[in-house]
């Protein structure tokens, strides 16, 4: 078989980059990205032959790890009965009900194919539905690459330490007002100054691209009250915490117990069980102003695949309270052991958790990491030694200190064990970096 090594000088020949997203380059750390040929529960193999645990699991569809017995039976059985069929089906129904059982405050939802379209869409709705133009984002939280969002956006642009995109228009950039993260008094204040311009505030309900930031307490509900309060909207993006930091995401962490709900969320990734389904939902009043009975337009040739929506209700069919505490046992036991074997090396460290997303940050420890600012100013080059020693012991973590870790289901005491096995000869070339 061909190796990583061949497969990436041809790839470079082909796609810019060699890739079809940017963090996979491995731009950050270096060296070849391996070349992955299949997967199965919490492994993936290259097509040199290695296997490794997976801590991305896709950057987190595979919530019950991959190739889940009933999500390949669901996406079999619907791929026999045809792959598109540019009508609706019975399926879409029933993955919007069982989010809307989930989420509070979805009344309506909207399927897409990616988590961009997802906040590309809502962006849209907020403005039309208030008929204003601005939009604030905080620094840090990534939203997919849609123009106007790409500012201090995180993420990939973290990796490569860019402020924002070439190709965004001035005047597109000029209506996206930037904040710092967990910073109310910014809020006040833009609302102070811009308050009958402001469309919306959208949010990462927990911030996983920077690393993992965590809300302070009642900040998501400060951001609910205070675009309430301006006739405004609050879009709550959970596309990578949705039904992964809870069966209702970060918002079940938080808006279920405090009481609130956002006027608008985004769902992907988990949603779509490894197939590309994204969604928004929320308030019917505002929902309906999509089209057909709308003004907003919106549309999408592919639009509640069938094949999809069978993946999509089969994963969330799956994703049992057992699944999360599974998940969150996991998640601890690894937090747990990365910092004892960090400590032990003598590397100065933060733990950065939402839930069971975590990450770490490198010479943190006093503080720890609130916003952007503080994120970027971490030792960021330990992470690229740590991450190869990880990687040459069969572990596949995220290839940039900006993102989370993801674990699943199927990360039983075997693959954790060789996680625990690989951490101190980690922990050392993090120390000697
Ligand atoms: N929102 C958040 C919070 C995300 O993490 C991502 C992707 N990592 C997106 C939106 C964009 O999703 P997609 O990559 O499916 O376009």
């Amino acid at each position: 078989m061909t190796s990583s090594a061949e497969l990436f000088a041809t790839a470079q020949q082909l796609m810019p980059g060699g890739v079809n997203s940017p963090v996979r380059a491995f731009g950050s750390v270096g060296g070849v990205p391996p070349f992955m040929v299949s997967a199965k529960g919490a492994y993936l193999s290259d097509a040199d032959g290695n296997d490794y645990v997976d801590l991305v699991c896709s950057w987190g569809p595979a919530l019950l790890g991959h190739a889940h017995p009933a999500i390949q039976d669901a996406v079999h059985s619907a791929v026999d009965r045809g792959l598109s069929f540019g009508a609706s089906t019975p399926d879409e129904g029933k993955l919007a009900r069982l989010v809307m059982d989930r989420f509070g405050g979805v009344e309506r939802m909207r399927m897409v194919s990616t988590g961009t379209e997802a906040t590309m869409t809502a962006v849209r709705l907020a403005r039309g539905y208030t008929g204003r133009d601005l939009i604030v984002k905080f620094a840090g939280c990534y939203h997919g690459h849609l123009d106007s969002l790409l500012a201090a956006a995180g993420s990939g642009l973290a990796t490569l330490a860019l402020p924002g995109s070439a190709g965004v228009t001035a005047a597109t950039a000029a209506e996206t007002l930037v904040l710092a993260y967990n910073d109310r008094e910014a809020i006040t204040a833009a609302f102070a100054e811009h308050g009958d311009k402001i469309a919306a505030v959208i949010t990462e309900s927990a911030p996983c691209n920077m690393g993992v930031v965590t809300p302070e307490d009642g900040f998501n509900k400060f951001l609910a009250e205070t675009t309430t309060a301006n006739g405004a909207l609050l879009i709550l993006d959970e596309v990578l915490t949705g039904f992964r930091a809870s069966d209702a995401g970060y918002w079940g962490l938080t808006g279920r117990t405090e009481g609130w709900t956002p006027d608008l969320y985004t769902f992907g990734k988990v949603i779509g069980g490894g197939l590309p389904t994204a969604a928004l939902g929320g308030r019917a009043e505002v929902m309906d102003y999509l089209s057909p009975l709308g003004p907003v337009y919106q549309a999408g040739t592919l639009s509640g695949n069938p094949v999809a929506m069978a993946a999509g209700i089969a994963q969330l069919t799956h994703a049992t309270p057992e699944v999360y505490a599974h998940i969150d046992a996991k998640s601890l036991e690894l937090q747990g052991a990365l910092t004892e074997a960090l400590t032990e090396a003598g590397v100065d460290h933060s733990i950065q958790r939402a839930g069971n997303l975590f990450s770490v940050a490198f010479g943190t420890s006093e503080t720890g990491v609130h916003n952007y600012a503080e994120a970027q100013a971490q030792e960021a080059y330990r992470y690229a030694p740590f991450f190869h020693s990880m990687l040459s012991s069969g572990i596949y973590l995220p290839p940039s200190v900006f993102e989370a870790w993801f674990l699943s289901s199927a990360h039983d005491d075997e693959a954790m064990n060789k996680i625990f096995d690989a951490l101190p000869a980690a922990a050392s070339a993090a120390a000697s970096a």
